[in-house]
């Protein structure tokens, strides 16, 4: 069975009487290069389990099966449960779960399988969800090697981009936190059906082991990332007084100079190493003045 080929795909959804979901992201890749590539690149080690988010009708599930160790996904449309068991059904090392990703508890659901061994997560993620998801997946603490998630092109340039950059923002900040992120290719939107409006890329993130910037409070670190970017326009210290009022601007400035800062520096000059100096900085003063 050709998971890849359109008319096998419409074929497989006619005879379970299955439309498209649009409002749960359903864009299912067609592209059998385009879905190997994802399967090997995905992680380093054979021995990992996959966490798969939205299996579809399991056509990268399929690869990585073939590939990895295990495969745990996700699928929250309980009308591909069947069709899964039925694409999937050779294979003894898929586990597939009928349940929406922002209401498990990966903590439990991934227990037993970080104790035998790495874990990685990858996914064909549904656009209308992908930042939370991933915030969900780094929030989670959790060790996984690698995130390896196909998104929004547009979404992919603001997770990769590089401080001082156009594209750079707080979820850019925040995720160079949590790992390194890097572009692996650009797929067309004619590669899925149905189509989407947009292209999409596949990104990888390589989670740190051990944390680079070690803030001395990580609230006040993302505090401080959310209001530097707040009012993109301002300079850093308008924009960290709009977010942190109960500080004078003096207090501002200095907290910003004392950091080897320009008073009239933006906030999204300053990478993830120089974020974290300046919450420390923040975090200093507002202690002081309790
Ligand atoms: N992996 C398949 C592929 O590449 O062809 C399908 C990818 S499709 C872009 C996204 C999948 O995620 C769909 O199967 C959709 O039903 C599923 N999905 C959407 N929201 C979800 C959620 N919150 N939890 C788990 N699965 C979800």
């Amino acid at each position: 069975m050709n998971l890849c080929d359109i008319k096998t795909v419409k074929q497989i959804m006619n005879m379970f009487h299955l439309t498209f979901h649009k409002e749960f992201g359903q864009n299912f890749l067609t592209d059998r290069m385009v879905v190997e590539d994802i399967a090997e690149e995905c992680c380093t080690d054979e021995n990992s389990t996959i966490l798969e988010i939205g299996p579809g009708i399991g056509t990268l599930t399929y690869e990585l099966a073939l590939r990895r160790r295990q495969v745990i996904s996700l699928e929250i449309d309980r009308g591909l449960i069947p069709v899964l068991s039925y694409t999937l059904g050779e294979f003894d090392n898929v586990r597939v779960i009928n349940k929406d990703v922002m209401e498990t508890d990966l903590q439990e659901l991934l227990a037993p399988a970080f104790a035998e061994g790495p874990v990685s997560v990858c996914a064909n993620l549904p656009y209308y969800i992908t930042t939370p998801i991933l915030m969900k997946l780094l929030e989670s603490g959790l060790p996984f090697d690698y995130i390896t998630i196909m998104i929004q092109a547009e979404v992919a340039d603001r997770l990769c981009a590089k401080a001082g950059t156009k594209d750079y923002g707080a979820i850019t900040a925040v995720l160079a936190y949590y790992g390194e992120a890097e572009k692996l290719f650009t797929v067309p939107a004619d590669r899925f059906i149905p189509a989407p409006k947009v292209n999409s890329t596949v990104i990888r993130i390589r989670l740190h082991r051990e944390k680079p910037c070690k803030p001395k409070n990580e609230a006040m670190l993302f505090r401080t990332i959310k209001a530097a970017f707040g009012q993109r326009r301002k300079t850093l210290i308008n924009a960290l007084g709009a977010g942190f009022s109960e500080l004078t601007r003096e207090e501002l400035v200095s907290a910003v100079t004392a950091c080897g800062h320009d008073v009239n520096i933006r906030g999204e000059r300053l990478d993830i190493a120089q974020f974290t100096a300046l919450s420390d900085r923040l975090n200093e003063i507002l202690i002081q003045k309790v």
